[in-house]
């Protein structure tokens, strides 16, 4: 199949041919015959899958299709509304709708927080047919009554589940009440929890289901691989995985805000150029290092959970989990970093004592046993005990506001020490019974 199958137009075509792009991921195949279609479309898809052109470009061709355009008086409206969770991720599907769209006559708009709120009220005064928006800001636009929404004629929420993780929901819902009611609607998440179906429900009207990977499915192209490590000896592992592997491009995952400014530092002492992205870093800062990071001049980029969503940067060959997520989910949604669209990619984790049942919830989740490596001269201790977790959750980036209605995640309860095996890593069946499971979703 070809993107010349789907009657797209030329220049939509052209622009998607320069891209590199021949033939059209399964999420394309069939996001965009329905979403060009005309109707509401609820789709299971990773970042990776090829997701944001599957939308963008149907969207693109529908605001382009003269025919249906409005006559309008006054300033040209909004007709397309993109919310996303992260300002990164807006900030790639918005250069994703110049990319796909540079031969149109269509304008978008990126709208995040972090930034001075004055060139986007002056950029408003203009036309904007295409706005890609985190959900804060844009309401704080809607207060100062400098955007409107009624004219909107396809809304896109785009990693649903992410931006129900982030606690916007009351945002979404105020926002959903400010569009028109005629209008299609397009959800993209990558896991189904009982409260995106709800939210599905409620503002879906006979949806076309699209599902191209198995509900919390983790790519194939991906090699796991846990290597079991004292938890005071995790940097140096990881410093000496990367110099012995010759890692040139390396995103590595904490739990903590603190955790990947300490890590960041101590990789670049020992001459691993790294910087750490997360909440408490400025806008300017996170996007010069994750620029940096995609042209190859950094070589690690060392990330909260929440900085690093929607993170697009292709054929990432390595993700490494120096600690492991405190939500089984996260994992999946971490290594969807690597592996994507066709390329191979490698996914370590760094597991010591306290993380067995984090490891072992992991393993449920994705529905098979990670293999696991001890690396000569880090052998774990065993007579380290484990020790409970701190949860990360509460220092999770400002800038995204996860804080808003924070849905509680559980808290490991890794108090109890491993006795029979204290590395955990031959995976005790009686810690097994014990991983920490979410019953019916995302925990609230
Ligand atoms: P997404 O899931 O939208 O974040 O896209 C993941 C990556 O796949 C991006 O780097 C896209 O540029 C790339 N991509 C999207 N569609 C295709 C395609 N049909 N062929 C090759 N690469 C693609």
């Amino acid at each position: 199949m070809s993107f010349s199958t789907f009657g797209l137009s030329d220049k939509i075509i052209r622009a998607v041919t320069e891209c590199g792009y021949t033939v059209p991921t399964p999420i394309q195949s069939q996001a965009i015959p329905a979403v060009l279609a005309g109707g509401d479309i609820l789709a299971g898809a990773q970042t990776g899958t090829g997701k944001t052109a599957g939308f963008t470009l149907p969207i693109l061709h529908r605001l382009s299709d003269t025919s249906t355009k409005k006559p309008s008086s006054g300033r040209p409206p909004v007709r397309a509304l993109i919310l996303v969770p992260t300002r990164e991720l807006a900030a790639q599907v918005e250069e994703s709708v110049r990319d796909y769209g540079k031969y149109l006559t269509l304008n978008s708009m990126i709208m995040i927080g972090g930034v001075s709120i004055n060139p986007q009220i002056a950029r408003l005064k203009n036309r904007v047919d295409i706005l890609v928006a985190t959900p804060g800001r844009l309401l704080d636009h809607i207060q100062q009554k400098t955007l409107s929404l009624s004219q909107v004629e396809i809304l896109v929420l785009d990693e649903a589940d992410r931006m129900l993780d982030m606690g916007f929901i009351r945002d979404i819902k105020k926002i959903l009440a400010l569009l028109p009611k005629q209008r299609q609607n397009l959800l993209f998440s990558a896991t189904f929890s009982d409260e995106i179906q709800a939210l599905a429900d409620g503002l879906l009207n006979k949806p076309v289901l699209i599902e191209v990977a198995r509900r919390n499915a983790v790519a194939d192209k991906v090699t796991h691989m846990v290597h079991p490590v004292d938890r005071k000896r995790k940097s140096d592992l990881l410093a000496h995985l990367i110099k012995q592997h010759r890692w040139s491009q390396v995103l590595v995952f904490t739990r903590t805000k603190h955790g990947a400014n300490k890590l960041a530092e101590f990789l670049t002492k020992n001459d691993i150029p790294s910087l750490a992205i997360h909440g408490n870093k400025s806008q300017t800062a996170r996007t010069n290092a994750l620029a940096k990071f995609k042209t190859g001049t950094l070589q690690v980029l060392v990330a909260t959970d929440i900085a690093a969503r929607g993170i697009d940067i292709s054929e990432l060959p390595h993700v490494v989990n120096f600690e492991l997520p405190n939500v089984a989910e996260d994992y999946v949604h971490r290594i969807g970093r690597t592996g994507r669209a066709g390329s191979e990619g490698d996914a370590v984790s760094l597991v010591c004592v306290d993380e067995v049942k984090l490891l072992t919830g992991i393993e449920r989740l994705v529905k098979r046993d990670l293999p696991s490596q001890v690396i000569a001269g880090f052998e774990p201790d065993p007579s380290i005990k484990a020790e409970p977790i701190k949860n990360g959750r509460g220092s999770e980036p400002r800038g995204a506001k996860p804080t808003r209605n924070q849905p509680k995640k559980p808290t490991s309860k890794l108090s109890k020490p491993a006795t029979k095996k204290p590395t955990g890593f031959a995976h005790p069946t009686t810690n097994r019974s014990s991983a920490p499971r979410r019953a019916g979703g995302r925990g609230r």
